[in-house]
């Protein structure tokens, strides 16, 4: 069967199936999956026909598994994952959910959380076992901490703000006016689980109350409130709006003073370091923002239709949270193997280190996604430089292509 018959062979069978089918598939073909969805593989009929059970919706969102490009092949690991497919652990003043290693065992280097906090929602005073990145998505959050001097650091943020506390920085974050918070935090291991950090009101609820009581010299009597804590930890709890900020950097920082540490970035304020016709790149790395270095970071934006290069990352595994659009990554994993997967806001994406790779907007929207690293620089390679600053003749006899055939433009 040539792929003209194949066509032939699909069309035949779709008129033979009965008017209900139809008007059934008419009715769901914005959602339906086998229907109105190219079948980019090698064999359009029957071999490719699925006669079992099908959750279609999971289907529509990754055309790319049931239909891969014919030039997928072999056998590649789970790369994608998604926090609207994660557990949320929901609580009075928000809710976090979490991506890490164990749900996605391709992700060594970085595990990612996504929270919610009303306004006025605390998440408690805290440290971590990994260094934080965090974004603000959405909405207005005030963070607290304290260096490693003691010094007290307090910033409320916004959208498109970034932060960062190294592993061991207590920290907590809170809801702002008028409608909270929406924030990515990335840690620096996949290992990290949000539900294992150290939290203060866990810690004191498991310290005898008289060694407490000695530790800040109060009498047993004081600590009543600490032993009606909830055993685990608050964790998320709904508090009152703060104070105004002047008055809360003013109080917290009266006996060490003002931390000179910068734990934020605002990204939103940023020009982007590079540009070409469809993509445009923003990157915060230890060189921009100091405090950070254990993640690097890039914000992207790449045009309906656009590509953000065919390229590699010679240091670190790229971690991607998908802010919106919709985009199709084939990763090279060497050896002939090779897989394409879907991404939608909310999706997280994963690369190991120095797998090539590429990002297509198959949208009609923008496409923003992050890239985050496990490192304190931002590098990649791309295949067109390499191309371009190789001796013509060994591109030429290597690839039968001529060493000027990427254009300027082509890198898009
Ligand atoms: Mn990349």
């Amino acid at each position: 069967m040539d792929a003209r018959d194949q066509l032939a062979y699909g069309r035949r069978k779709f008129l033979g199936t009965s008017s209900a089918a139809l008007v059934t598939a008419a009715t769901l073909s914005k959602h339906a999956w086998g229907q109105g969805i190219p079948n980019r593989g090698a064999d359009n009929g029957r071999s490719a026909s699925s006669a079992g059970p099908e959750n279609h919706l999971l289907g529509s969102v990754n055309p790319s598994n049931f239909s891969p490009p014919p030039t997928d092949h072999g056998d590649a690991p789970n790369f994608w994952s998604s926090f609207s497919t994660a557990h949320r652990r929901i609580l009075e003043g928000g809710w976090s959910r979490q991506v890490n290693a164990e749900d996605f065992p391709i992700a060594r280097e970085i595990a990612g959380v996504n929270m919610r906090l009303t306004a006025g929602g605390i998440r408690e005073l805290h440290w971590n076992g990994a260094a934080e990145w965090g974004f603000v998505l959405s909405g207005n959050a005030r963070l607290t901490a304290i260096d490693l001097d003691g010094k007290s650091y307090i910033k409320d943020l916004t959208a498109n703000d970034l932060w960062y506390f190294p592993t061991g920085v207590p920290h907590s974050m809170q809801g702002l006016g008028p409608d909270g918070c929406a924030v990515l935090m990335v840690f620096d291991t996949g290992a990290f689980s949000d539900a294992n950090t150290t939290q203060m009101s866990d810690w004191l609820r498991h310290t005898p109350r008289d060694v407490l009581a000695k530790n800040w010299g109060a009498s047993q009597a004081a600590l009543d409130a600490v032993y009606a804590l909830p055993e685990g930890g608050r964790y998320i709890f709904q508090g009152a709006s703060p104070n105004p900020i002047e008055q809360d950097q003013r109080t917290a920082a009266a006996s060490k003073g003002r931390s000179s540490i910068a734990f934020h970035f605002s990204l939103g304020a940023m020009a982007p370091a590079r540009k070409t016709a469809s993509t445009e790149m923003k990157i915060v790395d230890a060189r921009t923002f100091p405090v950070s270095t254990s993640i690097a970071a890039a914000h992207v934006v790449v045009k309906p239709g656009g590509l953000r290069e065919m390229h590699w990352h010679p240091h670190a595994d790229e971690w991607q949270y998908y802010l919106q659009g919709k985009a199709r990554m084939t990763v090279f994993f060497n050896a002939g193997t090779a897989r394409t997967a879907d991404f939608a806001a909310g999706d997280i994406g994963y690369v190991p280190k120095t797998y090539g790779h590429y990002v297509e907007n198959t949208g009609s929207t923008d496409l923003i996604f992050l890239e985050l690293f496990r490192a304190d620089r931002f590098q990649d390679v791309s295949l067109t430089d390499w191309i371009e600053n190789s001796p013509p003749d060994l591109v030429r006899q290597n690839l039968g292509i001529s060493r000027e055939m990427p254009d300027a433009t082509s890198k898009k």
